[in-house]
């Protein structure tokens, strides 16, 4: 007998839950793509990117997941032997500068650890030292997916500029855009990376990077593009497969027109607050199960943590014990603790993350939480009591 039959939560950190109307939208037969509907309705899709991205610059999509968002955004920014700087701050910044490094790209890494954001002092520090503005770019997530950090961008931007430094600042926001605030332009970001299967609520299949006219201009010099990469084409297309670099990604297409509909519809500035309303009811209830120090949430800083998905910590192997109870008894999937530790390291099971991210809602949250509290009783794994309670609690307040 198993109490996870029924319709099951994926509470992973992407792919996210995928919006029956999206999928909807999805399931249809190949469209023509020379002329007609799907040309006309692509062309729609430009306006709305830019304004989930809160900018008046560029955006060009690309069939591919995040890292091949990476590599477009390296492509187009930077020559061979350029210098960049990745603040990391868990596991994402690692990969970006990985992908430059294979690109020859001299990388260098400012490491804040896996339980912290970027530290803006430090930043506006190191490119002080750099007088002669060497460095062509600052790199960092707005939230890493792992140590569920989330960086203050503006606060990196105004480091950047307290410097008096040259340097173009480029944000992944794969796993916040749709979830966190984001003002490209406001704050100041010249490349913004994300894709489609988080915040966004579409299948994984498509790369987005949004650009500054700056970042455009910097990127003139760049000699790492191949056609492929090439953003210029696919942001002043003149026939329609120039977008794409041959075939849209058709399917996709009618996904994320559906997918941008339903956030425009709940209105941008509503779907970030469910999603800070939604993460504060995930830290009420890890505060309570956190009496007596067995379980804590990643991120100590409220304001330097993800309204997206949740890091926490416990004793091993407890956190893989409860997710397998999660999944196989209640219907539940939790994200594994990502590169918090070696997979072969034991301290491996002592973390899981709770994603809270795209088409989510108090429901499927405060369901996740309960079973998370059930599965802890069954296991009995030490934990303190009343986290539904506070989380519902820290729902009510509103
Ligand atoms: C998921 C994620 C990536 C990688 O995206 P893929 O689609 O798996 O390539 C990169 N950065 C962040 C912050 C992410 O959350």
């Amino acid at each position: 007998m198993s109490l996870g039959h029924g319709r099951t939560y994926h509470a992973i950190p992407g792919p996210s839950v995928m919006p029956d109307r999206v999928l909807r939208a999805m399931h249809r037969a190949a469209p023509n793509i020379y002329a007609g509907e799907l040309v006309e309705m692509t062309a729609s899709l430009f306006p709305d990117l830019k304004r989930l991205a809160r900018t008046e610059g560029h955006v060009a999509i690309y069939i591919g997941n995040g890292h091949a968002g990476w590599e477009a955004a390296n492509c187009n920014v930077f020559a061979r032997g350029d210098r960049a700087l990745v603040l990391a701050t868990g596991r994402f910044g690692h990969g970006w500068a990985d992908s430059l490094r294979a690109l020859g790209v001299a990388v260098e890494v400012m490491d804040f650890g896996r339980q912290a954001p970027a530290d803006p002092a430090r930043l506006a520090e190191r490119l002080a030292a750099d007088p002669a503005g060497e460095i062509r770019a600052v790199l960092c997530t707005q939230v890493d997916t792992a140590s569920t950090a989330r960086n203050d961008i503006a606060g990196l931007r105004a480091a950047i500029d307290a410097a008096r430094h040259p340097a173009l600042l480029m944000v992944d926001c794969i796993a916040s855009l749709g979830c966190d605030a984001f003002h490209m332009d406001a704050w100041g970001v010249d490349v913004m990376v994300s894709a489609s299967q988080k915040g966004v609520m579409v299948p994984p299949g498509l790369a987005f990077v949004w650009f500054s006219d700056k970042a455009r201009e910097a990127g003139r010099r760049a000699d790492l593009r191949t056609p492929y990469w090439d953003w210029e084409p696919r942001v002043a297309a003149e026939q329609y497969y120039e977008h794409f670099c041959g075939t849209a990604p058709t399917h996709h297409l009618y996904g994320l027109r559906a997918a941008l509909d339903m956030l425009a519809e709940e209105g941008l500035e509503a779907v970030w607050r469910r999603h800070a309303r939604l993460a504060q009811a995930v830290w009420a209830a890890v505060g309570a199960w956190g009496q007596g120090g067995a379980m804590a949430l990643n991120i100590a800083d409220p304001a330097a943590r993800s309204h997206a998905v949740t890091a926490l910590r416990l004793q091993a192997p407890d956190g893989t014990r409860l997710r397998e109870w999660c999944e196989h008894e209640a219907g539940v999937t939790l994200g594994i603790g990502l590169g918090m530790a070696e997979p072969q390291d034991p301290a491996w099971h002592g973390f899981f993350r709770l994603a809270h991210m795209g088409h989510v809602n108090a429901h499927m949250t405060l369901g996740a939480l309960a079973v998370i509290d059930a599965g802890l009783k069954a296991l009995e794994i030490p934990h303190g009591p009343g986290a539904v309670e506070a989380a519902t609690a820290a729902l009510a307040a509103g």
